[in-house]
């Protein structure tokens, strides 16, 4: 296998430079983008976030930036720091299929394919993981500590340690240790120090994405969808690697004109369409497999529960003081408390936050997202099965990879809850 690869780096591990997996990156989301503009009465604005998708436009933006690219998984890196130290975060975490067998010849088979996808971007040399000089990852789930160290063999990393509860001082104080460390660590790669001033300026920054970012959640409460599960996750996830200003300027123009859709009550799908709660296991760009088929079978998802979706964005680092401490303090908090991985001891958090999303967004069900070898979301599914019953929730679980061999039959299951919640509402 090895001798196909082309480049050594740094000498101990080998990258493959392959444009024909760049070609393929593209083509998986253009296909994507192609069912989403299907979709009757969808917003102008998205074709920014369906461009932004499919062109290498970004990516060759990126590569004239002279400062440090710093790229991270999972939701605990604060980007705050980040752009305090004057660099640009990427959020690395990948949906792609054709990365997954490349990245097999170096990682066990049996890991999840979120982390063998990732990997896979820096073996075949594929951007955005090509543009960092740095990579931060949380020991959140196992796959993903062994994976800090595989990647050490390629560039510089930072292995973030997370308390194994979010509850009690003792975590807190590891917590915030261990966001110091990490802050100096940042400091040490860029030569730029995160003094009060640049906290608070990366602060205030990511203020704004959030607020913007709670207009589009508040919109999607309404009786009549005006977005989808797909255009609102793809917007989410444009903002791991967009220049935040401009991301703000487009999701506001976005939300403007889902303001003005829902003034002229013209939505995306009739009224009594099943409105759906899309949790576990990350979905991530352009793995839009269970997407495509629930919201291709007549159902619309009008809120997700998912790391790589709302749970990127609702939180502000909320500070009441302005001193080095406090946002330091303030940062920690942020990226802490409100997170509900499954990757810490208890879930009660995650259940009382899908009840509470349910309630909110009068949803119909819930789709339980399971990736293959992800142990968290797979165990924890069983607990989240019985409280939803007794809440009278119906929930379908999918347990499946980033192939698309499995997709008639998740269709067939799919179209069957539909109908399920379509006779439930007629009995009801
Ligand atoms: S669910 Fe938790 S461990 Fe898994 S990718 Fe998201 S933040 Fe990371
Ligand atoms: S999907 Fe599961 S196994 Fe994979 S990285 Fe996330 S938490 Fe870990």
């Amino acid at each position: 296998m090895r001798k196909n690869f082309e480049t050594r780096y740094p000498g101990r591990v080998l990258i493959r430079k392959d444009k024909k997996f760049e070609r393929l990156f593209l083509e998986a989301g253009k296909k994507n983008v192609e069912l989403m503009k299907k979709a009757a009465g969808r917003a102008k604005a998205m074709d920014y976030f369906y461009e932004f998708f499919t062109s290498m436009k970004r990516v060759k933006e990126m590569r004239s930036f002279d400062g440090k690219v710093i790229g991270y998984f999972c939701n605990f890196v604060p980007e705050e720091i980040i752009y305090a130290c004057g660099a640009l975060p990427l959020r690395l975490c990948s949906g792609f299929y054709d990365s997954v067998l490349p990245a097999e010849e170096l990682l066990p088979r049996d890991i999840c394919p979120l982390i063998k996808s990732s990997f896979g971007f820096k073996i075949l040399g594929l951007p955005y993981f090509d543009l960092c000089d740095a990579v931060i990852i949380p020991t959140s789930c196992d796959g993903k500590k062994k994976l800090g160290e595989v990647l050490s063999d390629y560039l510089p990393v930072y292995v973030l340690e997370l308390p194994n509860s979010k509850d009690g001082e003792q975590s807190s104080k590891f917590w915030l240790s261990e966001i110091k460390s990490l802050r100096s660590w940042i400091e040490g790669l860029t030569g730029v120090k995160a003094g009060k001033s640049e906290l608070r300026e990366a602060i205030e920054l990511l203020h704004e994405r959030t607020a913007v970012f709670r207009r589009l959640y508040e919109l999607r409460k309404c009786k009549k969808p005006v977005i989808s599960g797909r255009d609102s996750l793809l917007v989410v996830q444009a903002s791991f690697y967009d220049d935040v200003k401009r991301w703000i300027g487009r999701t506001s123009k976005l939300c403007d004109e889902l303001e003005e859709k829902t003034r002229k009550n013209k939505g995306i799908c009739p009224a009594d369409t099943a409105r759906l709660l899309l949790t576990g296991s990350p979905v991530i760009w352009p793995n839009w497999k269970v997407l495509n088929i629930v919201e291709g079978s007549g159902g619309v998802i009008v809120i997700d529960e998912l790391c790589s979706g709302v749970q990127h964005l609702y939180n502000p680092v909320e500070v009441d003081e302005f001193t080095e401490e406090g946002m330091l303090r303030a940062i920690a908090e942020r990226y802490l408390l409100p997170s509900v991985c499954p990757c810490f001891l208890r879930s009660d958090d995650r259940i009382d936050r899908l009840l509470e999303l349910g309630k909110k967004f009068a949803v119909d069900g819930v789709v339980y997202h399971s990736l293959r070898l992800c142990q968290l979301y797979d165990m924890e599914s069983t607990k989240v099965k019985r409280v939803l019953d007794e809440e009278g929730i119906p929930m379908l679980k999918i347990h499946t990879d980033y192939s698309l061999e499995d997709v008639e039959p998740i269709r067939t299951r799919v179209e069957a809850f539909l109908e399920m919640i379509k006779v439930g509402r007629v009995k009801g």
